[in-house]
C-alpha cells in the first residue's frame, strides 16, 4: 500500500524536484500525523524526514510513525535547511518571506529553492476511506444538532443565544470543536452570506439561515439549511423554492469529470433565470476535509474536474439586500458510482417554533 508521503514523492518527479520542504501545519499533519504547533517534513524520493522541538518530542515518537524524527531547535527551517538537496520545492503559498531568506541563507552549496506550494493540497482532495467515514460521522452529528434546534426552538432567543448552544451541543455529543464559528442569521442578516449571530431576539414568521460544522478525528463537516419560524412572506418561500431547486440541480450535476465550472453553473443558471442572478454573489462551494475550506472550488471560474474522492458542498444562495437571505449546503463525496451525500436533515422548508 502507498503512504500519503509516497503518492507525494511520485508527484515531486513529475515536477522534476528532488525533494520537497512541507512547512503549513495541517499539510505536515496530513503527511506525518503530527498534531503539535512546531513541525516540518522533508519528502523526497527515498527520504522521509519529519522535525520538530524539544517541546513535542514525545508526541512526534506516539504519532510520526513512517518518518525518520530528528530533533531540532525552534527554528525549525535552520535545522532543516541542510537536509535539502538539488531542486527543493517549498510550499510558496505558506512560507512567509522571511522564513524563505532564513531558509535561502542556511542551505548548502548548490541547492535551489523552487516555489511547489499546492503539491499536497491537491492529494488532500482526494479522500480515503478513514477520511470519509470520519467526516460521515461529523456531518450525522451536524444532523443531529439542527433536531435539537428544531426541539429548543428558535422564536425569542438571540442568535447569538442560539449559535452557543448548537456549539456547546455539537461538544456535547462528541465533536471536538464546531468546524467554524456558527452561524444563525435571521431575516435581513440572513441576506449576508457571512452574518454573525447578533443579540437579538429571533422573530415569529420570518427565515432563518443556519450553517454549522463539526470536526471528529480532524475532519470537518459543514452544513446549511434555511428554516422558517412560522409563516414567512410569499417573497421569502419563493426564493426559498428557487434556492432548492438550484441545490437540486447541482447535486444533479455532480460526478467524476465534470468540469468543476459547470456543477456552479448547473445551480447559477437557474438562479438567473429567475433574476436573482446578482444576488448569487459567492461560488456554489469548496471542497472539505482537515481544513473546512480546502479544494476544489466550484466557481465560475474555477479550472479542473470533479474527481472520485472529492468531498465538497453543494450550496447555492441567494440574498436579497435588507429583506432575507436563503442558502441550503450539503456535503457530498464524488465517487465513481454517483454522490453520496452526508448531510441528511431535510431540504423541504421546516418550521421552527
Ligand atoms: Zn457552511
Ligand atoms: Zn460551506
Amino acid at each position: 500500500m502507498s503512504t500519503r508521503a509516497d503518492r507525494l514523492a511520485e508527484l515531486l518527479s513529475e515536477r522534476e524536484l528532488d525533494c520537497l520542504l512541507v512547512s503549513d501545519l495541517t499539510n505536515v499533519r496530513y503527511l506525518t500525523g503530527f498534531t503539535g504547533t512546531n513541525g516540518a517534513a522533508v519528502v523526497s524520493a527515498d527520504e522521509r524526514l519529519f522535525l520538530t522541538d524539544f517541546r513535542y518530542v514525545e508526541r512526534a515518537a506516539a504519532e510520526v510513525r513512517e518518518f525518520e524524527r530528528l530533533p531540532a531547535g525552534r527554528e525549525l527551517l535552520k535545522d532543516l535547511a541542510p537536509r535539502l538537496s538539488g531542486r527543493a520545492g517549498f510550499d510558496d503559498e505558506h512560507l512567509s518571506v522571511r522564513a524563505h531568506r532564513r531558509l535561502a541563507d542556511a542551505l548548502s552549496e548548490g541547492v535551489e529553492l523552487v516555489p511547489a506550494g499546492g503539491l499536497v493540497e491537491r492529494l488532500r482532495e482526494v479522500k480515503d476511506e478513514a477520511e470519509v467515514t470520519a467526516m460521515a460521522e461529523a456531518a450525522k452529528l451536524g444532523d443531529s444538532i439542527y433536531e435539537y434546534l428544531v426541539e429548543r426552538g428558535l422564536v425569542g432567543r438571540t442568535e447569538r443565544e442560539v449559535a452557543v448552544d448548537l456549539e456547546r451541543e455539537m461538544r456535547l455529543r462528541g465533536a471536538r470543536d464546531p468546524s467554524f464559528p456558527s452561524i444563525v442569521a435571521a431575516g435581513a442578516n440572513g441576506a449576508l452570506p457571512h452574518a454573525e449571530p447578533r443579540d437579538v431576539e429571533i422573530p415569529r414568521d420570518t427565515l432563518v439561515v443556519l450553517d454549522l460544522g463539526c470536526v471528529v478525528d480532524s475532519m470537518c463537516s459543514d452544513c446549511t439549511r434555511t428554516v422558517a419560524t412560522g409563516e414567512p412572506s410569499s417573497e421569502a418561500l419563493e426564493v426559498y423554492e428557487l434556492v432548492r431547486r438550484a441545490q437540486a440541480a447541482a447535486l444533479e450535476a455532480a460526478r467524476v469529470g465534470i468540469p468543476c465550472r459547470d456543477v456552479d453553473a448547473a445551480a447559477r443558471s437557474l438562479i438567473e433565470g429567475a433574476g436573482h442572478g446578482e444576488r448569487f454573489g459567492h461560488g456554489l462551494g469548496h471542497g472539505v476535509g482537515l481544513e473546512v475550506h480546502e479544494g476544489p472550488r466550484l466557481t465560475k471560474t474555477a479550472e479542473g474536474e470533479l474527481r472520485a474522492g472529492n468531498a465538497v458542498t453543494i450550496e447555492p444562495g441567494v440574498y436579497v439586500p435588507g429583506e432575507v437571505g436563503v442558502r441550503i449546503e450539503d456535503l457530498v463525496i464524488v465517487g465513481e458510482d454517483g454522490l453520496r451525500n452526508l448531510s441528511g436533515f431535510p431540504k423541504a422548508l421546516v418550521t421552527v417554533g
